[in-house]
């Protein structure tokens, strides 16, 4: 079975364990603050706070802007559900505007209808590894005094014009398993603000500044030292893991038939955490059938648009119709484009599916 996802852990990330462990220093500690300022740097931002993990590194991200009860922020319904989930967390409702069908983005040209006096932010998704049209979303966020937090967790190191996602509002990032290069489990926030950057590290630690002084509210979401060790051994590797992304997308580009394949707009840097195709919504069944018959590990990301899902349709009264997300629900599938493929899988893959249309 060729896998869908496969993490890569060499033998840098075994011996950066090896060392946090024999230390004796297990928890945040100096590996975290290594891997912050690394990351930061690869953002090109001055401040990164590392989390357990993207979705407390979203939580945070929030608290940090002081966004809570009463707050409207606008989102995309096609994303993971912590993108929305987290809005929740801190008592603020999620407003979803319909996506792009060609980039799988929120549509930036729908998103000003949605912003009423309770709008406080926006928190546009890069999905699949593909940055959102961040100067239409900058230029709004802007007219109406908004906040940005971009949900970049699948798209470590993707560039808009030069501009590395992450560093228009504040960035948050994941190190789960599947993604772009991982921590096992972890997260990170990035900013050139000085006082979100304190804000966060406050929230991360029960709100303490000053040892057992807590001033606010905050949680326990620290990354331990052993987590940070692999992510920085990881992150050395972010642009030899995205250039075979790419390079694998571009493979299968030019040789799959009978499909859309995924786009990548003049100015953009896409970094493949999928490789996601459109098929006609009648046939999708049966072409994920025939992969798996010959042992392609294919997935849909995401089947059921956030507004959709119980939770938000039945328990909280969403009754939107978002026609492009839907409709993209019914039509997305995701082929294996990571690092871990070799020439033989890729080529089992486009003769996959090139013999599903002939
Ligand atoms: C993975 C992911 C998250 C959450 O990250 P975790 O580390 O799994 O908590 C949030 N948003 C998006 C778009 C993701 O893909």
């Amino acid at each position: 079975m060729i896998p869908i996802a496969r993490p890569i852990i060499e033998a840098e990330e075994k011996q950066a364990v090896l060392e946090v462990l024999e230390s004796g220093m297990l928890a945040q500690g100096e590996r975290v603050q290594d891997f912050e300022k690394a990351f930061a740097e690869m953002c090109n931002v001055r401040y990164a706070i590392a989390t357990s993990s993207g979705t407390t590194a979203l939580h945070t991200a929030l608290l940090a802007h002081q966004i809570a009860s009463g707050a409207e922020v606008i989102t995309s319904p096609f994303t993971f559900i912590a993108s929305a989930n987290s809005i929740l967390y801190v008592g603020a409702r999620p407003v979803f505007v319909d996506i792009d069908e060609r980039t799988f983005n929120i549509d930036p040209s729908l998103i000003e209808a949605a912003i009423t006096p309770q709008t406080r932010a926006i928190l546009p998704v890069h999905l699949f590894g593909l940055s959102c049209d961040m100067d239409a979303i900058m230029a709004i966020a802007q007219k109406h005094g908004l906040v940005v937090i971009e949900d970049a967790c699948q798209s470590h190191g993707a560039a808009y014009h030069g501009q590395r996602v992450g560093s228009f509002g504040t960035g948050v990032f994941s190190f789960y398993p599947t993604k772009n290069i991982t921590s096992a489990e972890g997260g990170m926030i990035t900013t050139n603000d000085a006082e979100i950057a304190e804000r966060c590290r406050a929230i991360r630690q029960h709100g303490m500044r000053q040892r057992y002084y807590h001033d606010e509210l905050g949680f326990n979401f620290r990354m331990t030292d052993v987590h940070a060790a692999i992510g920085l051994a990881q992150l050395k590797k972010l642009q030899r893991f995205n250039q075979i992304r790419q390079k694998n997308a571009r493979y299968l580009s030019s040789r799959l038939r009978g499909v859309v394949t995924p786009l990548t707009p003049e100015g953009y840097e896409h970094v493949f955490h999928q490789y996601t195709i459109r098929v006609e919504a009648h046939r999708r069944a049966a072409l994920i059938q025939h992969l798996t018959q010959q042992g392609i590990g294919c997935s849909i990301y995401y089947p059921i648009p956030i507004h959709k899902q119980r939770f938000y349709s039945e328990t909280l009264g969403y009754r939107q119709s978002l026609p492009i997300a839907e409709k993209t629900a019914s039509e997305v599938l995701s082929l294996p484009v990571h690092p871990a493929l070799r020439q033989q899988d890729l080529d089992c893959i486009v003769q996959a599916v090139n013999s599903f249309f002939e």
